[in-house]
């Protein structure tokens, strides 16, 4: 497996044609998140997360200038290398792939949000990850989206809690200093309609509202399927290919 390469970058030409790209493709997706929106009849706009894994830096600081807040990424050692490239930069940086408990500590010192709390040692070890940044540093407190699998059983499992266990994590992330419960994130199910996966988590979204009214964060909609998730409810899209492109292969 070969790394995908970040960082290096030259300083960019003037008539930088990557940017005009990002600029159209982005310009794109915002169309469709306002047009989604207003079919659905919302008033509100969920947030754009950009999701610029294998892409690199040089593209973060091009979306930085074109107005983008938010970026997610799903593996600790490039997310770090990017994040302390753009250190000073006004992004936040999200945390959405499966997440080892001994990356925690690394994780703390860049995240906004981990997107993929899926077990109670993770909580366990973010909370004491970010105690000790917040000393070190005065970092603010780390939001957290569960993630739950909308897969019915071991099928095609894309990683996350089964619904049955959001209550005994919910709980664990709101006792545990540091550490705020934003609410859940999922992936529609390969192959499956994703209307009715978002329609699922919307359900799962409102029992954990019953009892953890502030936890009105629902993460759902990527490239494919973001105009579902907009119609029930997301909070957040995670999109990546339609503003990027496709992603190098690894393998
Ligand atoms: C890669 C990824 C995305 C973005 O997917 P696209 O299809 O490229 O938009 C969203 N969420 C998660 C968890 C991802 O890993």
């Amino acid at each position: 497996m070969t790394s995908p390469e970040f960082g290096n970058e030259q300083p960019e030409p003037a008539g930088d044609t990557r940017a005009a790209e990002l600029s159209d493709r982005l310009e794109l997706v915002r169309h469709r998140i306002e047009s989604a929106a207003r079919d659905a009849g919302r008033s509100d706009l969920p947030r754009l997360i950009v999701v610029t894994k294998f892409h690199p830096a040089a593209d973060v600081r091009r979306l930085v200038a074109l107005g983008v807040k938010d970026v997610g990424e799903n593996r600790d050692q490039e997310a770090a290398s990017k994040s302390a490239e753009l250190s000073g930069a006004d992004v936040r940086w999200h945390f959405i792939g499966q997440l080892q408990s001994n990356k925690a500590k690394s994780v703390a010192k860049y995240a906004a949000s981990v997107q993929s709390v899926d077990r109670t040692q993770l909580v366990d070890a973010l909370a004491k990850a970010v105690l000790r940044e917040k000393d070190a540093t005065g970092r603010n407190d780390l939001d957290c989206f569960i993630q739950v699998s909308l897969d019915d059983d071991a099928g095609a499992h894309r990683g996350g809690a089964r619904p049955s266990d959001v209550e005994v994590l919910a709980g664990k992330i709101e006792s545990a200093d540091g550490l705020v419960l934003s609410g859940l994130m999922a992936v529609a199910p390969l192959g499956a309609d994703p209307e009715a996966a978002f329609e699922r988590l919307a359900g799962i979204s409102e029992a954990l509202r019953a009892v953890h009214p502030a936890a009105t964060g629902i993460s759902a909609g990527m490239s494919q399927d973001l105009e579902a998730a907009v119609r029930f409810g997301a909070t957040h899209l995670r999109i990546g290919s339609d503003i990027l492109g496709s992603r190098p292969a690894v393998g």
